[in-house]
């Protein structure tokens, strides 16, 4: 089954896409990592990607998104299926998948959307910590360290980062609605939208995603 999981940031959209992983047994598209590692690779394509992602702090470009998923299907085993996570964000990005996929006989058959009020997303990103001295994440509502705020490891106070101020977080909520939202709206026409409520305990919610998919 190949399914692409959508939803706000904040919304647990990867601890649902990862539990349905393990539970079909599929391959992970995860468009975070996979930049991440193409980004260490020493050739032309990996400087390219590094310089946009690290240095730049930008959105790596369409066409080359359609290169690096290519590849990865290439190079992937997709019999059990295949998860797609943070990528298609776009509409025309959704389209360009689609595109590729039917060149290999195959079709996304179910997007599951993930709803959270943008109050829950703002709460939910406010409240996440991290150890400064060994990275380790944190958040206060859904994974509390174990002692006030400070580290399992190393017991160091624990930190906000930048990126989750309340004002950077309106703005990345606002990108990711402009953004995301024609791409909602065309897979509700087409039938394949799954939209579950996000505002739950993680047990509860990945059962309905299972019951809704049939599985
Ligand atoms: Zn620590």
């Amino acid at each position: 089954m190949i399914l692409l999981f959508l939803g706000p940031p904040g919304s647990g959209k990867g601890t649902q896409a990862k539990l349905m992983v393990k539970k079909l047994k599929a391959e992970y598209f995860e468009s975070g990592d996979i930049l991440r590692e193409k980004a260490q690779e020493k050739n032309a394509l990996g400087q390219e990607i590094d310089q946009i992602i690290h240095q730049e702090g930008k959105y790596v470009p369409d066409e080359m998104m359609k290169k690096i998923v290519s590849g990865w299907l290439t190079e992937n085993k997709l019999e059990q299926g295949i998860i797609f996570d943070g990528f298609p964000r776009t509409l025309e990005q959704y389209r360009d998948l689609q595109k590729i996929l039917t060149e290999k006989g195959k079709e996304i058959e179910k997007v599951v959307y993930l709803k959270v009020s943008k109050q829950e997303s703002v709460r939910r990103l406010s409240a996440r910590r991290i150890c400064p001295q060994c990275d380790l994440e944190f958040n206060l509502i859904t994974k509390p360290p174990k002692k006030d705020e400070l580290c399992d490891q190393c017991q160091r106070k624990l930190v906000q980062r930048k990126d989750d101020s309340p004002e950077i977080i309106k703005k990345r909520l606002e990108t990711y609605y402009q953004l995301t939202k024609p791409l909602v709206e065309f897979v509700r026409q087409e039938g394949i939208l799954e939209e579950v409520d996000g505002e739950r305990p993680i047990k509860v919610i990945h059962q309905e995603i299972v019951n809704r998919l049939g599985l």
